[in-house]
């Protein structure tokens, strides 16, 4: 049985091309091409979450700040806790921000005697 395309819209895989399935659960809202002609190959996968959006706010001392917008004493954070992405991701960023972070907060705490 082939699955329907909602749309008969050009598979364009450099974007969200809105060619979507109906009729499947979960619907497949892009990229939808019929699988028909053997051979048919199957591989187990899995999901994985790579970073969050949002997170954390600190200062430029790698310091939590509360809802006010002010340091909590003693409390520093790097790494995926910390908000970051809030749009878009910039590809290999994620470890960039935890090394310039970590250093930040661990001489930030070592300056405070912490
Ligand atoms: C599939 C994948 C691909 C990625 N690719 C890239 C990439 O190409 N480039 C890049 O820059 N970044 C990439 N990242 C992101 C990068 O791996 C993370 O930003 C980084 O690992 C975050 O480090 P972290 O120390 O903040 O958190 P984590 O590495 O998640 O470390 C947190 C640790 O805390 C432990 N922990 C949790 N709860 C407790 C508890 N209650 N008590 C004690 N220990 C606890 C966990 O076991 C874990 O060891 C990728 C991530 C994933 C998942």
């Amino acid at each position: 049985m082939s699955l329907p395309l909602l749309y008969e819209i050009p598979f364009d895989a450099t974007r969200a091309d809105g060619r979507c399935t109906e009729g499947i659960t979960p619907r497949k809202s892009n990229w939808a091409l019929r699988i028909d002609e053997p051979p048919f190959h199957a591989y187990p996968v899995t999901g994985g979450i790579t970073f969050t959006f949002g997170g954390l706010e600190v200062n430029r001392q790698a310091q939590v700040l509360n809802t006010g917008g002010r340091p909590i004493h003693g409390l520093f954070a790097s790494g995926d806790i910390l908000g970051l992405f809030f749009h878009n991701y910039p590809s290999c960023t994620g470890q960039t921000r935890n090394v310039v972070f970590s250093r930040l907060a661990g001489r930030h705490a070592a300056a405070q005697g912490l």
